[in-house]
């Protein structure tokens, strides 16, 4: 998944790059609207509104035209009118700064499994085989090496999350959103229960990784 991050001021920019590349995203960086019109296409763009050289929202009219990206606009404390006319200039969803990696990785997860749905590319209806686990969501059945898993509900809903990303970071935040229910504060201790136990019945034949700060990854 390629992030392309428009962002004038450095320091901003260059947490940004530690954060999503740290999170496996292949990221770049520009610093100008002309810049942005000319980058590689990517998946998302996350585009700062105000930018030295123009008008982020005309970068983003543009971007608009381009079918598979998904356009995460970043604006300041206070600017809630650039922020209304992102939204309907066409941007995806918007971040306010100063915002916590945790917030923006469930962001751009939450863009691009929307983009991703309108794409109709397949998603995980099908077995999911990785190594000796395999998954079936229909009949919510796990088996390692054919021999049936014991999960409990949520447990099997958090590998079937891992496992259709498997070999991504996902971010705590998303996890949690998409396992338990979305406005439900659930207790972080409740996620890494969860994980543990989850560690416990896969007897190391899967490995579930922790990316600290972040989130967890399910290992191919
Ligand atoms: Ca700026």
């Amino acid at each position: 998944m390629r992030v392309l991050v428009v962002e004038d001021d450095d320091r901003v920019a260059r947490g940004l790059l530690t954060a999503l590349r740290h999170a496996g995203y292949e990221v770049h960086r520009v610093a100008t609207a002309a810049d942005a019109l000319r980058a590689a296409p990517a998946d998302v763009v996350l585009l700062d509104l105000g930018l030295p050289d123009g008008d982020g929202l005309e970068v983003l009219r543009e971007l608009r035209h381009r079918p598979g990206t998904a356009v995460i606009t970043v604006t300041a404390r206070g600017e809630e009118r650039e922020r209304v006319l992102g939204l309907r200039a066409g941007a995806d969803d918007y971040v306010v700064k100063p915002f916590g990696t945790s917030e923006l990785l469930a962001r751009i997860e939450a863009v691009l499994r929307r983009t991703r749905t309108h794409r109709a590319e397949p998603e995980a209806e099908g077995p999911i085989q990785i190594g000796p686990l395999r998954i079936i969501a229909a009949t919510r059945v796990a088996t390692v090496d054919g021999e049936p898993l014991s999960l409990t509900r949520k447990e099997f809903d958090l590998l079937a999350l891992l496992a259709t990303r498997k070999g991504e970071v996902v971010s705590r935040d998303f996890i949690v959103d998409q396992v338990w229910q979305a406005h439900w504060e659930a207790p972080s201790r409740t996620l890494d229960t969860h994980i543990a136990a989850l560690r416990g019945k896969l007897g190391g034949h899967v490995r579930i990784e922790t990316v600290r700060g972040v989130g967890y990854r399910l290992a191919t």
